[in-house]
């Protein structure tokens, strides 16, 4: 991020009012128009659902190759649909297109769109419209699944009523063609979809982190982190903005945002991270975290973690945060305890898969970029056999430099990015590539002494090997678990 933020937040304000000219959301009118949903997965099939629902034509285009016959219900409802790619002539007589959660907004068609004067927009672009709940939205590169879930648990312990969804879940269209009877909607908001919010204005907004990812769709980290802080472009006066104030590149980009959007001052602003400098927010201290500030009436506002599933860094951060947003909407920090008491991490991040011979087997499967491997690396004080690869996403290995010097004793390459992968590491640890994940589970055994961590934390997309993250988690799973025989 060396060209700091004074840049990255005048390149903000071009591309919020760009986004402005073209998309006015509050107005989004759907009735009598032709929309096209673009991606037929769960989103985009919930999607023309809603669509229709509102009284909209609507046509599908999808990437997959051929039309299944499980979707020979788009004919019987009419639905017109293209399968095999985006192409030009279909796409373009729409009055509005509707991008699923993958979809990336810029591609040149979309681009052309807009420029004709189509609104490309996703789902969050709806809620100004169509939403009468108040909304929690989580962003950030690390943690938003396991932040937003923590966030709906801390909620029904207080005795909310919540609906949880969005990136993770349910789509938010489903909950819209419901009958709304949520008292709060708790959603995980990638940057993607923030790229085709339009009006979208959470009532509290949190953003987790920002580390380089997805740079095979974005053209650089600045891009990708103005997506992000899309997220706060349209909150009003009265809205709550969280902040990490451990993350520089956050810190920063919101600091930005602020000298050249005056009125983005007046919102209220909350950190979390070790050392909150006298701001309001809350402050981490060993495994206790304690809210801070005038914003507060509780006199005892700490929480000890200790006990719980969340001691441990990244999670302790991430429960910080679940804490300030849960507090900001209402709850008590009574319920708040009793929620954080139970809650159990998500598999497949940090998981302990098995404990072998005194070396403890963990599967991050999940972390598919350098800052949850720095993460997970940072949270381990034993020595460490990294196993690691699969498919590049376009980050630059070396900023994790330091955690491996630090803490892999051994390195076991697979995937498609070993090659580059070791060029980076070689100098740093003992490196070894390997051509399967059975390969290296049986190497990390044969490498790793009682009070090792053998962890899977790949920093790359798994799609070369496997169907995803979870497959990719389960087979280590099961390999770790069968060198007990
Ligand atoms: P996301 O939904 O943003 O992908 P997850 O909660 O699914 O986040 O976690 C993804 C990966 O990031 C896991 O490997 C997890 O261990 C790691 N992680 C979780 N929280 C953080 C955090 N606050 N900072 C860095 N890495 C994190």
């Amino acid at each position: 991020m060396s060209s700091g933020y004074t840049w990255v937040a005048a390149q903000y304000d071009e591309t919020a009012k760009a986004k402005k000219d073209v998309i006015s959301s509050n107005s989004l009118e759907l009735t009598g128009q032709h929309v096209l949903v673009v991606g037929l997965g769960k989103s985009g099939r919930s999607a023309i659902d809603f669509c229709r629902r509102q009284g909209a034509t609507v046509s599908v285009s999808d990437s997959s190759a051929t039309k299944s016959a499980d979707n020979e219900w788009l004919t019987t409802m009419g639905v017109d649909s293209e399968f095999g790619g985006h192409s030009r002539e279909f796409c373009l007589r729409a009055d509005l297109i509707f991008l699923s959660p993958g979809v990336p907004h810029d591609l040149p068609l979309f681009q052309e769109a807009q420029q004709k004067g189509i609104p490309v927009i996703g789902e969050l672009a709806l809620a100004p419209r169509y939403l009468k709940t108040p909304v929690i939205a989580v962003t950030g590169t690390n943690g938003k699944t396991t932040v937003t879930t923590l966030i709906g648990e801390l909620m029904k312990a207080a005795g909310f009523q919540v609906f949880v969804g969005g990136n993770i879940g349910t789509p938010l269209t489903e909950y819209l063609m419901g009958r709304q009877e949520a008292d709060w909607l708790v959603l995980e908001v990638s940057s993607f979809q923030l790229d085709a919010a339009g009006g979208f204005r959470p009532d509290i907004g949190l953003l987790l982190n920002i580390s380089p990812d997805h740079l095979d769709r974005y053209a650089n980290l600045e891009e990708y982190a103005l997506a992000k802080l899309n997220l706060f472009a349209r909150q009003h006066h009265c809205d709550v903005s969280i902040i990490n104030q451990d993350d520089p590149d956050s810190v920063r980009l919101t600091a930005g945002m602020k000298s050249l959007r005056p009125g983005w001052t007046a919102r209220r602003c909350l950190f979390f991270g070790k050392q909150i400098n006298g701001r309001n927010g809350a402050e981490i201290t060993g495994n206790t975290v304690r809210l801070k500030g005038d914003w507060l009436s509780d006199a005892d506002d700490s929480y000890e973690l200790k006990e719980t599933a969340l001691s441990q860094s990244p999670n302790l951060e991430n429960a910080a945060a679940a804490i300030v947003a849960a507090r900001a909407a209402g709850c008590k920090p009574a319920d708040i305890k009793q929620g954080l008491s139970t809650f159990q991490p998500l598999n497949h991040r940090m998981t302990l898969a098995a404990e072998i011979n005194g070396v403890r087997y963990i599967n991050d499967s999940k972390a598919t970029n350098i800052g949850a491997v720095q993460a997970a690396l940072q949270g381990i004080s034993a020595p460490v056999v990294l196993i690691a690869g699969g498919r590049d996403k376009g980050g630059d290995y070396r900023l994790m430099a330091e955690e491996v010097r630090t803490k892999v004793k051994a390195m076991l390459l697979i995937g498609e990015a070993k090659k580059l992968m070791a060029s980076v590491f070689s100098p740093m640890t003992r490196v070894e590539e390997l051509t399967s994940m059975a390969e290296a589970v049986q190497r990390a055994h044969e490498l790793a002494v009682p009070g090792d961590v053998v962890l899977l934390s790949p920093a790359c997309a798994s799609f070369d090997m496997f169907s995803g993250y979870v497959e990719r988690g389960q087979i280590f799973t099961e390999l770790a678990l069968g060198l007990q025989g």
